[in-house]
């Protein structure tokens, strides 16, 4: 905040394509998709339509008791598109959508949700946590926050959340086999405890681009079957082809039983959120209005139609670029191109996942030491980014690039040789700093 008060802010007056032009006159690259949100760039003519479309009929009507065609017609096109369920068993397909308004309260719903299920489902059992990931991320409200475990993020408001049991992250596990072993651990150790295990599939990013082997995710939906602990999927990220599928739990063949999406849900637009879930779930809420188990959970802007709108129009922009069919060859580029970085005397290792990269920093490589908080060494290098021209952002010592989808391999190189720059020149003008 100290910082935040002593620079000049940045304000950004327009964005077109992959470019934001700030108040200074300079035009930068948005290397972090305004915040991991961006999918097809700034002001696509096809998506600004939808919206003054939708504007000229009603900005904003409620889902409370009410719907609207664009909230009906994306609930239709999600369950069209969402991972399909391993067994095929129509009672476990992502069949059932429920709006909010952003990645948070999409995790909220489904966490609420799944206490819910088992309280009505199974009123006797003695299920009391939740079960989640080391260095896991899932939102800023409450709830979200217990079961997210980044210390810098989470820890002072320990005494506030609410119990979860976590098991060591997989990122960086040289196999699923290896990668598993904790969460097999916990299930066997406490079978019955939980009502849900809730992760980042694929990569977890605040925690630092923690990229999860291959199969990892299979082992673990065999895991929630065997021990009837329900999977829910934090796709708010990954999801909208970020690493490279529509959905990261496509590219191991699963479905979860609470798939929670947001950021790139309207192409990066307008806020809105969903949670999916399973004929299963839904039913366990059917009742006599005297029973009252119905999920008593609504925000005022869930399911805002502009923002079904755009989320619509960016859906069709899928499928007319073929964006999916395009990224794969972007993402090979990107992972070709980030190999040059490990020359650098200070990188020590990279992480990607898709069109996610982290590029991790070390004080001195020879030695194996690590940046300490006040070489602040993430948001230097940012700040050296910046002024070269990208926008892009750190998270601790790991910098991070995470280009809307839609940029072309030329804008791709173009941020990496800005942020190759910035990283050389940042990380020397550091090295007068004594090594502690
Ligand atoms: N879940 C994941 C995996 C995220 O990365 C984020 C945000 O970065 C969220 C949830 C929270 O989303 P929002 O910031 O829209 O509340």
């Amino acid at each position: 905040m100290q910082d935040w008060e002593s620079e000049e802010p940045l304000f950004i007056e327009s964005a077109h394509g992959v470019f934001l032009k700030g108040r200074d006159g300079k035009t930068y690259y948005d290397g972090n998709s305004s915040m991991w949100l961006n999918v097809h760039g700034h002001g696509r003519p096809e998506i600004n339509q939808a919206i003054v479309d939708q504007l000229g009929k009603a900005a904003h009507t409620t889902l409370l008791g009410l719907t609207h065609e664009p909230a009906a017609r994306l609930a239709e096109r999600l369950v069209e598109i969402a991972p399909k369920c391993h067994t095929a068993d129509p009672n476990r397909e992502l069949s059932r959508v429920f709006y909010s308004d952003d990645g948070s309260t999409a995790v909220e719903v489904a966490l609420k949700m799944a206490y819910q299920y088992w309280k009505q489902s199974d009123p006797d059992g003695e299920r009391t946590h939740y079960l989640a990931l080391s260095e896991g991320y899932h939102g800023d409200t409450i709830g979200a926050v217990s079961v997210g475990k980044i210390g810098r993020f989470h820890s002072i408001f320990q005494p506030l959340l609410f119990p979860v049991d976590f098991v060591d992250s997989p990122g960086g596990c040289p196999t699923a086999d290896g990668a598993i072993l904790p969460l097999k651990a916990a299930l066997q150790q406490n079978p019955g405890k939980y009502f849900a295990f809730i992760l980042e599939p694929r990569v977890q990013l605040a925690g630092g681009i923690l990229v999860q082997p291959d199969g990892y995710l299979k082992q673990v939906r065999a895991l929630c079957d065997e021990y009837g602990v329900l999977l829910i999927a934090d796709e708010v990220a990954t999801g909208f082809g970020r690493t490279g599928t529509m959905f990261a739990c496509e590219k191991e063949g699963i479905a979860p039983d609470f798939l929670c999406l947001g950021k790139g849900i309207t192409g990066g637009y307008l806020p809105l959120a969903a949670t999916l879930t399973t004929p299963q779930v839904y039913s366990a809420f059917l009742a006599d209005y005297t029973e009252w188990k119905s999920f008593t959970h609504g925000h005022s802007y869930t399911g805002n139609p502009l923002a079904c709108a755009a989320a619509l129009a960016s859906l069709d922009l899928f499928k007319q670029d073929d964006l999916i069919h395009a990224l794969s060859s972007k993402i090979d580029h990107l992972t070709l191109s980030l190999q040059r970085f490990l020359a650098l005397d200070h990188v020590c290792e990279i992480r990607q996942c898709g069109m996610v990269a982290g590029i991790v920093l070390t004080k001195d490589k020879t030695q194996g030491l690590e940046y300490s908080a006040t070489d602040a060494i993430g948001p230097h290098i940012c700040r050296q980014a910046r002024e070269l021209g990208l926008i892009t952002r750190s998270l601790g010592s790991v910098i991070t690039l995470v280009p809307p989808l839609v940029s072309t391999i030329a804008e791709i190189d173009a941020m990496l040789n800005i942020l190759y720059e910035a990283i050389r020149n940042g990380t020397r003008s550091r090295e007068e700093l004594p090594i502690d």
